[in-house]
């Protein structure tokens, strides 16, 4: 660090994202990307014109792109924001709504208190409840800016509509942003309530069950009133803050949807057998909504098994938070990925 960081961002901890590592192949199990490729039509979109084409700023409308996306969920153009990754967004936000101060679980996406430090935003953590689902009865009446990410992550548990109803109901003067990174593999989406609450922010990603997550692509829906605070914030930031390829993939993307929505329910699948896989090994296994599971082993730390794991070419993602620190949050890879795992963990438990 300098001396001429400015003093507020002196103490700020900065957040750590999975590791990348570039020294073998590894199965990734680690960061929730997707097993498979992009759709076909996605990846017949990109070709040297395109990328000539680079020499041209992009869109910062993203005009075709919105489109799409309200065409596909029904939608006007002017109740989506696009973004560099939904982590732009949740940083928009907490720039944008964090006045009052924020709340979110104690056990969730580690981004939103590193956002909160660095705009100054007061924040409070709520316990997850003893089987760590979210204790959604906390975040009533508070009126401050509410985060939670449905389902939640590293858990992977949701929290109902009627809950996500009655904290927007009970917090008119507050923003309610439901994180939806991982809706598409069995959640409940709440963004149809958009019309009815002016203080709902819904946040998604092309990034998990969308194949695109070196894309950097973040959509969110609201009300046009909020959709244009967050677009204020865009253009006294980056307006071209999405590239032209990743605007052209995302339009292609939301294009095939079916292709996506099938890739989701293999996905699905693969959960479902290798939870059971992991039970049957004496793992406790939290329900997932998501595109990974959340396991504990009563035999093996959870910092051991990762790194058993990582010296057998596989990588999970391990926290070293107190309440969490014996679990492991596994990705769901492809059936024979997620094969090769129970072997490797087989051969570690023996
Ligand atoms: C992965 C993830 C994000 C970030 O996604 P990007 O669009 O890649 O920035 C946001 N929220 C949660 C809960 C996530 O797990």
């Amino acid at each position: 660090m300098s001396r001429f960081l400015k003093e507020r961002y002196q103490a700020l901890e900065a957040y750590t994202p999975g590791e990348q590592p570039r020294d073998m192949e590894y199965i990734k199990l680690n960061t929730n990307e997707s097993p498979y490729p992009p759709a076909p039509a996605v990846v017949a979109a990109m070709n040297s014109g395109e990328i000539e084409r680079l020499r041209l700023y992009s869109d910062p409308t993203a005009k075709g792109l919105k489109e799409a996306l309200a065409e596909l969920y029904s939608l006007s153009a002017e109740q989506i924001f696009l973004s560099n990754g939904s982590d732009d967004i949740l940083n928009f936000a907490f720039m944008a709504y964090g006045q009052k101060g924020a709340i979110f679980p104690d056990i969730t996406y580690g981004f939103y208190p590193v956002f909160a430090q660095l705009h100054g935003v007061e924040y409070q953590e709520i316990p997850l409840e003893p089987n760590f689902s979210v204790n959604y009865k906390a975040y009533l009446n508070q009126n401050k800016l509410i985060v939670i990410a449905n389902p939640n992550a590293p858990t992977g548990m949701s929290i109902g509509l009627d809950a996500i109803e009655e904290i927007l109901k009970s917090n008119p003067d507050g923003v309610v942003v439901i994180d939806e990174a991982y809706v598409d593999f069995g959640g409940k989406s709440c963004y149809k309530l958009i019309d009815r609450y002016e203080n709902l922010l819904v946040v998604r990603t092309f990034s998990k069950s969308r194949c695109l997550a070196g894309g950097r692509l973040g959509y969110a829906f609201a009300n046009a009133a909020l959709i244009a605070d967050l677009e204020k914030i865009k253009y006294s930031t980056n307006p071209y803050n999405i590239n032209r390829l990743t605007l052209l993939l995302g339009k292609e993307t939301a294009k095939a949807d079916a292709y996506y929505t099938e890739k989701c329910g293999e996905i699905i699948k693969t959960r479902e057998t290798t939870a059971q896989a992991l039970e049957e090994m004496g793992f406790e296994v939290l329900p997932s909504d998501a595109n990974f599971l959340f396991a504990r082993h009563p035999k093996i730390s959870g910092e051991q098994l990762y790194s058993e794991l990582k010296k057998r070419g596989i990588l999970v993602r391990h926290f070293t938070k107190e309440r969490i620190k014996d679990f492991n949050r596994i990705t769901i890879g492809t059936p024979k990925e997620m094969q090769t795992m129970i072997s490797k963990i087989k051969e570690i438990l023996l």
